[in-house]
């Protein structure tokens, strides 16, 4: 069990910074009972995954959101990911895709419509088998003052010394970490070593892959990766991907070419969806994207 010796008072006001940065704090969360905007229902069940092997079904039906009254952020957003399958979601800063992330967690409840995992609404679920079932890969990583192999173990703390270096090395940070001077015993975080962005990234990678979740969430999760990186893990993307449901937020498009669906968002709409080979053929939103990107490489 983790020790926390941070004033409670202050913990509120972190709180909401925490969940915007959606890390991988599901433990945390219960541990501090602090979640008060979306509780169990009374009777709620554990979360049912029919094939653990392939990953759930995944479904949002109309989903209108809005964190406050004023904005609606998400319009009537309904999307299928079959089980064991791959979908991108693409799209400007502030289109909403975070927050399909977030409510999928159930960071927040829906105003209208509904999530649907295995064909159970979210909301009738209890929160601890639902973020058990989750994995998500933040943008932002938040490392612990501990040891770089804590850090990792983190996600599982069951975990083997074996899965541990596994895990690394589907994250691609198995051979960086070998080269510290006291390998997976190197101190990390605020006292310890500074990472640097991507490595974090990768810390935060092997962590989410160490709970071996039943669905993963990438949120923009290889953006400070350099592309050489990146490419790596994509491969090993692919792998890990294929017995478990996938979203990948994504921030390069060439990251997603492989997806089984594209959706791309705008101001909380999803406005075009398909394939890779499907989008690029339209005159459509993804290949304006597409040659944005490719003029942002050249200059
Ligand atoms: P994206 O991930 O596509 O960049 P987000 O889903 O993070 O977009 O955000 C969508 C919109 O919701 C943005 O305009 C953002 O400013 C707003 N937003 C995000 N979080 C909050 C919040 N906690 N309270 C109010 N507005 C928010
Ligand atoms: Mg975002």
């Amino acid at each position: 069990m983790i020790q926390l010796y941070i004033p409670l008072n202050f913990l509120g006001v972190i709180y909401r910074e925490i969940k915007q940065a959606l890390t991988d704090m599901d433990r945390m969360f219960s541990l501090l009972d602090t979640d008060k905007e979306v509780a169990d229902i009374p009777n709620a069940k554990p979360l049912q995954i029919a094939n653990h092997g392939r990953g759930p079904d995944v479904r949002f039906e109309h989903v209108s959101f809005h964190y406050d009254q004023k904005r609606e952020i998400l319009r009537d957003v309904s999307f299928n990911i079959p089980a064991g399958t791959i979908t991108a979601v693409v799209g400007r800063s502030g289109a909403g895709k975070s927050t399909l992330a977030r409510l999928l967690f159930r960071f927040y409840d829906v105003q209208s419509g509904q999530i649907l995992i295995d064909g159970q609404n979210i909301i009738q679920v209890t929160q601890t088998s639902l973020r058990k079932a989750i994995g998500i890969v933040p943008q932002d990583t938040v490392l612990f003052n501990d040891t770089i192999g804590y850090n990792i173990a983190y996600g599982n703390p069951n975990a083997s010394i074996e899965e541990i270096h596994e895990a690394a090395r589907a994250a691609q940070i198995d051979g960086f970490i070998k080269r510290l001077p006291d390998g997976y015993d190197t101190q990390v975080g605020e006292r310890g070593l500074k990472l640097s962005g991507g490595e974090k990234q990768r810390v935060a990678i092997a962590r989410t892959l160490l709970k071996k979740p039943a669905m993963l969430i990438f949120d923009e999760a290889t953006s400070a990766l350099d592309s050489k990186t990146e490419r790596a893990f994509q491969e090993e993307l692919l792998g890990l991907a294929k017995n478990r449901t996938t979203l990948i937020i994504a921030h390069r498009l060439s990251t997603i070419i492989h997806a089984d669906q594209i959706l791309v968002m705008e101001r909380g709409q999803i406005v075009e969806r398909g394939t890779h080979a499907e989008l690029l053929t339209a005159n459509s939103h993804y290949t304006e994207m597409w040659q944005m990107q490719e003029r942002a490489i050249l200059d």
